[in-house]
């Protein structure tokens, strides 16, 4: 039976050996002898996972050694492929009558009848397979499983991180750590940027994973943990606010881990092993990964993100950094991000992010387009190839990622930043220009924005104005309800940015995956058909009463014009128009001053429904704006977070421009203004094809005004249009085609 003071013993000799000058053959060999030793089996053998998932044996004490580099198991061969396959720790007592056994003739291993198994992981990606045999019908103990799950994540650390196997070495494992290498991804927010890697996930590497002394770890584990239950209450203290109090659900989901005592005796066994406190964290990390994501309840399996959330911010605690502090030049690395978490970012030191998942109409997607942020998303095994400070280059034009990157890759990419600045230099000389087309049309490009730092844009960019303000990323921002009195600071602000241009507000967008934490809200089975947007604010209209006030009392004389997210039903939009009528008379009746000269009410067409209730809608609204995001994730029913279907469908399919076609036509016949500010219109060849179309307003993302401006000034527009209409008749399935050629022989570049 493996002793308490056994596993800290283990750890330390391990970091012996890796101290040790020898050849990373026989150091293996060590490792492999001192683990056998421990665990006291007979056996104990290093698999690591190829390429095309076969497993190898690199090191063995107890087989026969001309099996190292001969035996390649098959994917999911044997209780080796078993561990693989499972991603957890396989435990037999008798291997051979196990249905998974599978014996190689070279090992010698019929002599072995336990077996114990367990995943080498890193950053969740699976390396190898760490296995103890034994001669005898036998169970590990449970301490002794977890012992060798410790050696595992310290062995995944020394395997990536080159100490041990040089890259030469490991060609064909999927860890080649010093190599360049290129990862294909998706452009998510277009751009350039050059920098070093940040993990947004802290990631402890190598040898500090041992602890020199357990003790100390102990207390510094101790104190994060305080610390992190500390500010907790300092995040959830907010009260009194027009939600209501911070409900108990909400803390509980933060507050589940933080105060839970198997999470902290789970944490404090594995100091007690000998981890550092870090290594601790993240160890107990992948266990209650693990767990979560095999919960058969939706409702604990989300609890991961919490969870997720909750370790970092204990990571952070332990590194004395509370804040993620970057460095300059920072490019971040993730999973994924909410929008709340990259707003809290400070955008001085960012260049870009790069993350595994990720979409392009996903909030995080808007928030770092409104930040001026190149993204990259969708990069398989993105957090395993990178480590910290590793120079990137993101390109965010063809949607690739550089690691670690040679001298000539390196320069080649400075001259394509030198050719951007020139020609953003160029976008800027006709910033004044109105955009008319070739044909004499004028076309309205407005700007998308939502938070302070966009608003100098509007300057710089020469936009026609704000056509879409989205009002929920200051709720986002701020660790508690914003006052009122803040939210009519933010609203006058813009409109003294805007002068005389025109502003669109469009009233709070939380729900779906932008969720307050100081705010109640039930987890939903399905959040994008959930309760969101209008919805939200007309079952909670204290909230978006006090909305509705500061931006009455911010428009001060102005035009106020205001908008509806997410509206499905005529009614709903007449509701909400009625409670916007009525703040008006109650602020009148009290006497206000500094009401708006004209009130605009607009609704977003951000359902289908709303697109076959037109007739019934026109005549109540002065204006509509289309949000493409939404509609179309609604119309392909695609969610737009979800990267795996996210961008199935084409923006310019023939269903949905014939959706679009019927927005535009019944608008222009009821002579109401009608505008486009979903991601799609910023892009040029979707918006060549939306101007085509009819759409004389566009609201896009800053950067690319300029790209548009020049578009608009080089398109015929009716020439196009008549174009659009042949292709329409005839019913072809691929108008991108189509139009990707017209600009060809145009000359346009989309
Ligand atoms: C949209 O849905 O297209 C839109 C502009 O709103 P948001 O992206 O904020 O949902
Ligand atoms: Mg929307």
């Amino acid at each position: 039976m493996i002793q308490s003071s056994a596993p800290k013993h283990m750890l330390r000799q391990i970091r012996d050996i890796m101290a040790m000058r020898d050849e990373a053959g026989p150091r293996l060999q060590k490792l492999v002898s001192v683990i056998a030793a421990n665990m006291q089996a007979q056996v104990c053998s290093i698999y690591l996972r190829h390429s095309d998932d076969s497993m190898e044996l690199w090191a063995t004490k107890g087989l026969a050694s001309e099996a190292i580099h001969n035996i390649k198991l098959a994917p999911n061969e044997g209780l080796v492929g078993e561990v693989a396959r499972k991603l957890s720790p396989v435990h037999v007592k008798n291997a051979q009558e196990h249905q998974a056994f599978s014996f190689q003739p070279e090992t010698m291993e019929q002599d072995f009848i336990s077996f114990l198994g367990v995943p080498i992981l890193r950053a969740r990606r699976l390396l190898g397979v760490l296995v103890v045999q034994d001669n005898q019908e036998r169970l590990f103990s449970h301490d002794a499983v977890e012992a060798l799950q410790n050696v595992a994540m310290v062995l995944a650390e020394i395997v990536a991180s080159g100490e041990l196997l040089s890259h030469e070495e490991l060609a064909g494992v999927p860890v080649r750590p010093l190599q360049p290498l290129t990862i294909l991804g998706k452009s998510v927010v277009s751009g350039l940027a050059m920098g070093q890697a940040v993990l947004f996930e802290p990631h402890i590497v190598g040898e500090s994973r041992i602890a020199e002394d357990s003790e100390v770890e102990m207390t510094r584990m101790l104190a994060a943990l305080d610390g992190l239950r500390k500010s907790l209450d300092q995040l959830f203290a907010g009260k009194g606010h027009a939600f209501g109090e911070p409900t108990r659900e909400v803390m509980n989901a933060y507050r589940m881990f933080a105060h839970d005592q198997s999470w902290v005796d789970r944490l404090s066994k594995a100091v007690s092993a000998g981890l550092t406190a870090e290594a601790a964290v993240e160890r107990v990390r992948g266990e209650y990964r693990h767990r979560l994501l095999r919960a058969r309840d939706p409702y604990l399996r989300e609890r991961l993100h919490d969870l997720e959330d909750l370790t970092n911010r204990l990571l952070r605690h332990l590194g004395g950094d509370v804040a993620l502090n970057l460095p300059k030049d920072t490019i971040l690395v993730a999973r994924n991000i909410g929008p709340a978490e990259l707003l809290e970012l400070d955008r001085s030191k960012l260049r870009g992010l790069v993350l595994e998942e990720g979409s392009r109409t996903s909030h995080a997607a808007i928030v770092a387009g409104a930040m001026r942020l190149p993204v990259v998303g969708a990069l398989p095994g993105l957090l395993a190839a990178i480590s910290e400070g590793n120079t990137l280059l993101v390109d965010a034009e063809t949607g690739s990622l550089q690691i670690r990157p040679d001298s000539e890759t390196k320069e080649s990419f400075i001259e394509r930043l030198r050719v951007r600045q020139q020609r953003r230099a160029v976008f800027s000389k006709f910033k004044d220009k109105p955009a008319i087309s070739v044909d004499g049309q004028r076309v309205e490009l407005f700007l998308n924005a939502g938070l302070k730092i966009d608003l100098p844009q509007l300057e710089t960019t020469g936009a026609d104005g704000i056509g879409l303000f989205r009002t929920e990323f200051q709720f986002l921002l701020a660790d508690q309800l914003p006052k009122q009195q803040q939210l009519t600071e933010l609203y006058s602000d813009v409109f003294k940015a805007a002068a005389d241009k025109p502003v669109v507000f469009r009233t709070l967008d939380l729900g779906g995956d932008k969720v307050l934490p100081y705010v109640s809200h039930a987890r939903e089975p399905n959040p994008a058909l959930g309760w969101r947007a209008i919805r939200m604010a007309m079952d909670r209209p204290g909230m978006f009463r006090y909305q509705l006030r500061a931006l009455l009392n911010a428009a001060n004389g102005k035009t106020l014009r205001v908008m509806f997210p997410l509206v499905s039903t005529v009614d709903e939009f007449l509701q909400a128009k009625e409670l916007l009528k009525k703040e008006v008379q109650r602020l009148n009746r009290f006497g206000h001053t500094n009401l708006p000269k004209e009130l605009k009410i607009g609704c977003m067409i951000e359902t289908p429904a709303m697109v076959w209730q037109l007739d019934q809608l026109l005549p109540h609204t002065d204006f509509i704006s289309v949000g493409a995001n939404d509609l179309l994730q609604y119309f392909f029913a695609a969610d737009r977070e979800n990267i795996r279907v996210s961008e199935r469908y084409d923006p310019l399919h023939i269903g949905a421009v014939l959706m679009l076609r019927q927005i535009v036509d019944t608008a222009k016949k009821y002579n109401v203004p009608v505008s486009i500010c979903g991601e799609m219109a910023g892009r040029r060849a979707d918006a060549a094809l939306l101007l085509a179309l009819g759409f004389r307003q566009l609201s896009v993302t800053a950067s690319a005004i300029g790209p548009l401006k020049q578009l608009v000034l080089s398109l015929d527009i009716r020439a196009l249009s008549n174009q659009l209409n042949v292709w329409l008749s005839e019913n072809n399935p691929n108008l991108r085609k189509k139009l990707l050629a017209f600009a060809k022989s145009a000359k346009i570049n989309l």
